[in-house]
């Protein structure tokens, strides 16, 4: 007698009332599973929301508290367009400030507020010493017509720009500008002026251009070296991260509450910046006319003075970064 020989895991289960239960078991176990991985999902989803509503809620907390505190440093909101309306947090005693930028743009570009700010004291004279005339796309002569202007508009006068036009500080940030170079300049400058105060880019320049930086290691030297006049005084212009950067007036609570030296200025004064930098004519690209919308350089400047012992420790970092 021929038996049909079928593997057990193929033959359909009997229907007995044993296996009809263990079935829905199974598909009960199934839905359960499925059912909490959408339940978990749910509130993934759920929570993510109420944290970003929580975020953004906390954003424009802090963006009107900015505000806020914008307007009550200039007393009421009319007074921001004044044309003296600034607030500023920097030594009175400062009466002949010299500014060393690499290029022809970075007095308007990441200075103008204090530029702004100190050149209203009726009793401080403001100078500039840019150390290369921009010619990296070979619009030097251009450039350097530029920087006068831009000046004017900064209510700088033309006899206090000093433009350096040497082979060894080209602008290139490929290119190591040498320290001796840099100070020879700086010192021809601050002796001839009877400088009482420097005012420069600190170790990350802003922007970190090569430049820029060789200028603040170039600076501490000569202040370690103790080459200035005594009780010439170093402050360079801090840099801050890409968010606080391009953050306009909304870093002012950071600004305020993380330094202690600071040039805010006024809408008009704003403006007038904004102004300056239009004045470059050859860098307005683009992304540098949202720079002089969005970019907080435009509005605040903080500062930090440079102690002897700072300036010993950043030369000691940065030998030991060379070193290694
Ligand atoms: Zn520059």
């Amino acid at each position: 007698m021929n038996e049909a020989i079928t593997s057990p895991s193929s033959s359909p289960l009997p229907s007995t009332p044993a296996n009809r239960h263990e079935l829905a078991l199974n598909q009960s176990q199934s839905f359960n599973l499925s059912e909490i991985i959408f339940k978990v999902y749910n509130q993934a989803v759920c929570h993510s929301f109420d944290a970003l509503e929580h975020i953004v809620v906390c954003i424009g907390f802090y963006a009107i508290l900015c505000l806020i505190v914008y307007i009550l440093i200039f007393r009421k909101w009319a007074t921001l367009w004044n044309r003296n309306a600034t607030n500023v947090r920097f030594p009175n005693t400062c009466k002949r400030v010299l500014f060393i930028t690499a290029h022809p743009d970075d007095e308007s570009m990441f200075f103008g507020p204090t530029i702004v700010s100190l050149t209203k004291r009726p009793d401080c004279h403001v100078y500039i010493l840019c150390l290369s005339n921009g010619n990296h796309g070979k619009l030097g002569h251009q450039r350097q017509r530029e920087l006068w202007d831009a000046c004017k508009i900064l209510q700088i006068p033309a006899e206090n720009i000093t433009l350096v036009n040497a082979t060894l500080l080209p602008d290139d940030p490929t290119v190591t500008w040498k320290p001796q170079i840099i100070a020879k300049q700086i010192l021809k400058q601050v002796h001839s002026l009877d400088i009482d105060t420097i005012i420069t880019f600190d170790r990350d320049g802003v922007s970190h251009h090569a430049n820029h930086c060789a200028i603040f290691y170039s600076s501490i030297s000569i202040y370690v070296a103790n080459l200035l006049h005594e009780g010439c005084r170093l402050f360079t212009l801090d840099s801050v991260n890409v968010c606080r950067k391009y953050s306009f007036l909304f870093d002012l609570l950071l600004s305020m509450t993380l330094s202690n030296t600071w040039c805010i200025v006024g809408l008009t004064d704003f403006c007038r910046i904004q102004k300056a930098m239009r004045a470059h004519h050859s860098q307005m690209v683009w992304f540098r006319r949202l720079y002089i919308i969005f970019s907080r350089y435009m509005i605040i400047n903080t500062l930090r003075e440079i102690q002897l012992s700072d300036a010993e420790l950043e030369m000691q970092i940065d030998s030991l970064q060379k070193s290694n």
